[in-house]
């Protein structure tokens, strides 16, 4: 699901890739396509207008942070602001003091409510509670055989009334069955139509004043995309739902009822659905669906990380440094210890997107960078301050003995050096300071 969402949002970001840092103009060519993007997912149009919006002031607002680049800093952005639009947090489903809770699931016919009904109930007796099911659709055909079959299925109690189609009756009666077992949730099976009408929100009005439910959940086709959220926007107006359950993300949906449900409704969705199994269900985490529709969860996890570790201060003296052109050996050292913290190079040349990393002999990196590190270790301070000093023959031959290495590596590194140099004298009118060894993703 949401595959074509994930695929432009990397088409997007290959954009902004490769360029230094991000400026008003590069911003507004990738927030564009952040746009274009949203909209063909079927994103609400004022949900994707307000997200636009609120990127842009955070982009350009924001210092980019040191070790990591413009680009992936822009895919946390990104990425954070969609967490918010889902929702921000998981919210639970209630869970009363006084049990049972009761749990009402509403929604049109054919959005998947039933099948939902015994999904939620495997999922509650997997964490230890005793769920109940009550089918009180009357009014699509087969609905009350087909909860009877799933509670058999699940091991669930299901209750109906075969003869009845009243609606009350069998709810009230249902009631009673589940307290003589003592469940803990009961969850009413409620009747759908294949439009929203108003003898339907009647009917559900009437449940909702008797009953009195904890939840009342909304069951959508996430297939349907703003019809989605055109109906959750309907049934909130006019039955104050409690969340919405968000089904068939498994088959070939764009995603974008998902982004705007909560942001139109004001209702968060609380379960998706993603399969005909009845296993096929889980919790809703807006942090995991944005990674998902990004593509990319694995930049934030790394821009997370350079927050953690990078010292501001140090890393703006270090810019200064390349800036100038005056960075010696002791920066070079203080860059290694900086990647060091982030964990092995491996795992974070692993976090960049498009970094194909079995193409690159990890331990034979990790061992040239441990070599590297220990030439400059072997160097003393002034040497490492001054550089020139390193023509000295005499000089490279202790610091090879003393690091293990052989004249040659230490011609080599020193070499890197002036390349180095050679290089930021071409950049100095304002590149970003990558680390060293390419480090820039
Ligand atoms: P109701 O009218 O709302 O009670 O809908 P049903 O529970 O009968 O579901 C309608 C159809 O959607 C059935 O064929 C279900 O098997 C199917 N369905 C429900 N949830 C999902 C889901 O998450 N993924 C897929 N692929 N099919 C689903």
């Amino acid at each position: 699901m949401f595959n074509s969402l994930g695929d432009r949002f990397q088409d997007i970001f290959k954009k902004v890739s490769g360029q230094g840092r991000l400026t008003e103009s590069n911003i507004k060519d990738a927030l564009r396509e952040v746009r274009l993007a949203l909209l063909e997912a079927d994103v609400n149009y004022g949900v994707a207008k307000n997200f636009v919006a609120k990127i842009r002031d955070k982009a350009v607002g924001e210092e980019v942070i040191k070790g990591v680049n413009p680009a992936q800093q822009f895919v946390k952005i990104v990425n954070d602001e969609l967490v918010e639009v889902l929702g921000g947090t998981n919210v639970t489903i209630a869970k009363s003091a006084k049990p049972p809770t009761v749990v009402m699931l509403t929604g049109l016919q054919g959005a998947g409510k039933t099948t939902f009904s015994a999904k939620l109930g495997k999922y509650l007796k997997k964490k230890g509670e005793k769920p109940f099911l009550i089918g009180a659709d009357v009014y699509r055909p087969a609905a009350k055989k087909q909860i009877k079959v799933l509670g058999e299925q699940t091991g669930i109690s299901a209750f109906t009334i075969d003869e009845s189609t009243n609606v009350l009756e069998i709810c009230k009666a249902g009631m009673e069955k589940a307290k003589e077992e003592n469940a803990t949730y009961v969850i009413f099976d409620t009747a759908g139509r294949l439009h929203i009408d108003e003898q339907l929100m009647n009917e559900l009005k009437e449940i909702k004043e008797n009953f009195h439910p904890d939840e009342i959940l909304l069951v959508v086709d996430g297939m349907t995309g703003q019809d989605a959220v055109n109906v959750a926007k309907t049934f909130n107006e006019d039955l104050d739902i409690s969340g919405v359950v968000l089904t068939k993300l498994d088959g070939d949906t764009r995603g974008g009822a998902a982004l705007s449900i909560k942001e139109v409704s004001g209702k968060p969705i609380k379960f998706i659905s993603d399969g005909e199994k009845l296993d096929d269900v889980s919790a809703f985490h807006p942090d995991r669906l944005a990674s998902r529709i990004l593509g990319m969860g694995d930049v934030v996890s790394l821009v997370e990380k350079a927050q953690e570790v990078i010292d501001e201060d140090e890393a703006k003296k270090m810019e200064e440094k390349f800036r100038k052109n005056q960075f010696d050996f002791e920066d070079f050292l203080k860059q290694f210890k900086m990647i060091k913290k982030m964990g092995s190079l491996g795992n974070i040349m692993k976090l960049i997107p498009g970094v194909d990393t079995s193409a690159i002999d990890m331990a034979m990196a990790e061992k040239e960078m441990k070599k590297v590190e220990a030439i400059i270790y072997s160097m003393t301070v002034q040497e490492r301050r001054d550089p020139k000093l390193l023509k000295n023959g005499g000089r490279k031959k202790r610091i090879a003995g003393g690091s293990g290495t052989e004249v040659t590596e230490v011609n080599k590194l020193i070499k890197q050096y002036e390349q180095m140099k050679q290089v930021m004298k071409m950049f100095n009118s304002g590149g970003f300071p990558g680390m060293p060894g390419g480090f820039r993703g």
